[in-house]
């Protein structure tokens, strides 16, 4: 493909696709990254020069290609999001973005919404595990070991709403009241309404991965996490789809908790996965009084932003959390913290969440080793105590680093460690 803004990389080579999703990963692939906006400008380069170094420690060679979109996307095309941006993240396969702000105000709908849904990408992933020497504000953060799969294009995000006010809102109103026979549910007065579907093939497509992932992870369980009580139709049957993938889908390689309880008196076969379901106000008390028993959830998308979060806090926070997005054949790393604005390119915010999303980038692309060096490398960096300002500010004897002062310490680290 030709394109006008963007320099493909005279070398390297394009990562392929075989069958349906699995990707087919060379030496030196050419991989997309979008520095982002506020401080992306700063986790950007530290996380390409880390994650780089771990290609290079193991063999191999990054072929960086800048895609732009936000800010320096509206510098050079006028717009947020470059219909060639997208055609790059399409056709390169596996890619990698800093945070993009979103305005708050009319009209403008999140970048990151809108590009995972041009993509289809419809898994986020987020991997929450304690990293040696994080502070924590619970008394054992080793504890967490979690990997959430999070439904990323349905649900109460998938922008069906109306404001209060206009003509939309009364429609949909007259019809609920009117047609569907829900009269007198709805207080009188101005009125904002949104719509939450939850399909089928939504749901059985992101439990699916959740499964193929603890599977392929040597994972014990994998937990459906919903408020079916209540929304008896749409999260309940998110649960009950859930289910009906564990139970057709799958040989005796998979196994829900009923049945073993039912068959086998609680004993799981060895190297089964055993799926459960928990209501989501419950999980948010597991993940604090019984850390260890969970392993990977599955949720609708709501739900999984707020225990991502929720997670994630408990193993240190945002600028440790890394995420990363999948559809079939196709995977966009990301952090899951904002653009921080009030710190844009001071050289001072953590890469860790960016470098750590490149690391599950690597695991994806099957570069197990080079996955591993960069845990190994930022792990011992924290250990050492050389930190940005977000962990100094919590440990005793910290050494306070710049962005790129960490990033330099951690390609050091990788150097030795290789
Ligand atoms: P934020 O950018 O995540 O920042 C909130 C606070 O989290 C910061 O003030 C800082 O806390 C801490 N933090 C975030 N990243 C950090 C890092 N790398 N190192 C150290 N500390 C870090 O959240 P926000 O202020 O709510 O959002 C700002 C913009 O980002 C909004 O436009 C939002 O829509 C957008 N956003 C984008 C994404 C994405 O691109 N995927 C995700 C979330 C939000 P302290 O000040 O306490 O140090």
């Amino acid at each position: 493909m030709e394109y006008d803004e963007i320099e493909v990389p005279s070398d390297g080579s394009k990562i392929d696709v075989a069958g349906d999703d699995e990707l087919v990963v060379p030496d030196d692939p050419i991989v997309p990254i979008i520095h982002g906006d506020g401080i992306g400008t700063d986790v950007g380069p530290a996380a390409q020069t880390v994650l780089q170094a771990a290609a290079n420690a193991t063999g191999r060679e990054i072929n960086w290609m800048r895609v732009y979109a936000g800010e320096s996307a509206r510098q050079r095309y006028d717009e947020n999001l470059p219909e060639e941006t997208v055609d790059a993240l399409r056709e390169f396969k596996v890619s990698i973005k800093g945070p993009l702000t979103t305005p708050v105000g009319a009209g403008f709908r999140s970048l990151n919404v809108a590009l995972r849904k041009k993509l289809d990408l419809y898994t986020n992933i987020r991997p929450t595990y304690h990293l040696d020497g994080v502070p924590s504000p619970v008394k054992r953060p080793e504890q967490m070991d979690m990997v959430s799969f999070r439904e990323n294009t349905e649900d109460v995000y998938a922008g069906i709403e109306w404001e209060a006010g206009t003509e939309g809102v009364q429609q949909v109103k007259a019809f609920v009241e009117e047609e569907m026979g829900f009269d007198s549910t709805i207080h009188d007065g101005p009125l904002g309404i949104g719509i939450k579907p939850i399909t089928e093939f939504g749901t059985k497509r992101l439990v699916r991965k959740a499964i193929d992932y603890a599977l392929e992870n040597g994972r014990d369980s994998v937990t459906l996490v919903h408020k079916g009580n209540i929304m008896k139709f749409t999260e309940g049957a998110f649960r009950d789809w859930g289910y009906e993938v564990a139970r057709e889908e799958y040989g005796e390689e998979v196994i829900t908790e009923d049945t073993l309880w039912e068959e086998r008196d609680g004993e799981a076969p060895e190297d089964a996965v055993v799926v459960n379901d928990r209501i989501a106000d419950n999980m948010l008390q597991q993940i604090l009084t019984r850390t260890d028993q969970y392993d990977v959830l599955a949720l609708p998308n709501l739900n999984g932003d707020y225990l991502s979060d929720a997670c994630g806090a408990q193993i240190g926070g945002l600028g440790i959390a890394p995420g990363i997005n999948l559809g079939d054949g196709r995977v966009l790393a990301e952090p899951v913290h904002g653009s921080a604005p009030k710190y844009a390119g001071q050289d001072k915010v953590n890469p860790t969440a960016m470098i750590l999303s490149g690391r599950i980038m690597l695991e994806f692309m099957g570069w197990d080793d080079a996955a591993d060096l960069v845990r190994d490398a930022v792990e011992r960096a924290i250990v050492d105590r050389k930190v940005t300002y977000d962990i100094e500010r919590q440990i005793e004897g910290g050494e306070k680093l710049a962005t790129s002062e960490y990033a330099d310490v951690v390609v050091e680290n990788i150097e030795e460690m290789a």
